[in-house]
């Protein structure tokens, strides 16, 4: 079953406040009756109405007035204006201001009010369940943009170790290449290797392996600048990107992390063949390794090759 809506009639004339509040009742709403509008604003501010008819001819305050302070009170209101026969202006004058519909006095069809007042109650329900929707779908954008924000955030990083994944490096280097191109700045690669992770793997189990490499990410992460990005190229190798850094610069932080991580006392380092972890590492920088992505990679690649045979635990640029 419906709920009946309370309606709140203003009117001056005591005969016009009867007869509306009699059809009305009958029609099964809940009535309230005011003599001005200064006593149905007190009654609306009391407790807002969602149906209000008003004449529009009152001693103090009119029904025009009325309606524009209601509205403001409460947009949702749906206010219906009584106006005479011989001012049919002042109806237009009411729709303009916002009034629902209005009706005519003297009443020659008791019905009329009853279907303008329906009519009004109804507009009142689709604004009602119009502003729930607009609400609802407002909540479910959020939470899909929140969710869109993770899936954005999952789909760029590693999932061991939370650092930046393959394909989002790529992406930051080309960029890196044409943003250093046009500003006619250098920056520099520093590829990374665990050393002899296989044996480390093959003594502690895979899973120890696993929290090592979280644990070389940690360190990365802790050492890097903002505007540096570290990212798991794969396996046991990390790359570093350091824009806006030259060959001695990014050498010297690879020298530094190279340390750290040879001194770190990680768990189970006795049985490596140094007796601790260490990483080599290859340093390329842009432009003088090379002019394009592929070849600073490549470069990269090469020296940390080098530093590979040269015995491990070793930068090479
Ligand atoms: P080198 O000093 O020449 O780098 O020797 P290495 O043993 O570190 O290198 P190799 O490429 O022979 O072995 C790398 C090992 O890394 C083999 C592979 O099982 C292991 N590995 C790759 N990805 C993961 C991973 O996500 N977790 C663990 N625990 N091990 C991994
Ligand atoms: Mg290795
Ligand atoms: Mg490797």
């Amino acid at each position: 079953m419906k709920e009946r809506m309370r309606i709140l009639v203003v009117d001056d004339e005591e005969s016009l406040r009867e007869v509306l509040s009699e059809v009305l009742t009958d029609d099964g709403y809940p009535v309230t009756t005011a003599a001005t509008a200064e006593e149905a604003l007190a009654a609306f501010g009391a407790d807002p109405y969602p149906v209000v008819i008003s004449d529009i001819r009152m001693p103090g305050m009119d029904g025009i007035t009325l309606l524009e302070r209601i509205k403001a009170m409460q947009e949702e209101t749906q206010v219906i204006i009584i106006t005479s026969h011989a001012s049919l202006d002042s109806a237009v004058t009411a729709l303009r201001a916002g009034a629902y519909d209005y009706l005519i006095k003297p009443f020659e069809d008791l019905n009329l009010i009853s279907a303008v007042v329906a009519r009004a109650a109804d507009k009142v329900r689709l604004v009602v369940e119009n502003r729930v929707l607009v609400e609802k779908l407002k909540r479910y954008n959020q939470e899909l943009e929140a969710v869109n924000q993770v899936l954005r955030e999952l789909a760029i990083r590693d999932g061991l170790t939370g650092l930046y994944n393959h394909r989002y490096f790529q992406e930051r280097l080309a960029v890196e290449v044409a943003r250093s191109h046009r500003g006619g700045h250098q920056f520099s690669l520093v590829f990374l290797d665990v050393d002899y992770f296989k044996t480390y793997n093959d003594t502690h189990g895979h899973p120890t392996g696993d929290e090592l490499l979280r644990g070389v990410s940690e360190m990365l992460q802790r050492w890097l600048r903002k505007s540096d990005l570290a990212a798991r190229y794969g396996g046991e190798e990390f790359v570093i990107l350091l824009p806006e850094t030259d060959k001695a610069g990014a050498r010297e932080l690879a020298e530094r992390i190279r340390r750290e991580i040879a001194e770190h006392p990680f768990a189970g380092r006795e049985s490596q063949p140094s007796g601790r972890v260490t990483v080599s590492m290859g340093v390329a920088s842009y432009p003088e390794d090379g002019r394009d992505a592929r070849e600073i990679l490549k470069r990269a690649d090469e020296v940390l090759y080098q530093a590979k045979h040269g015995g491990r635990d070793r930068v090479c640029a």
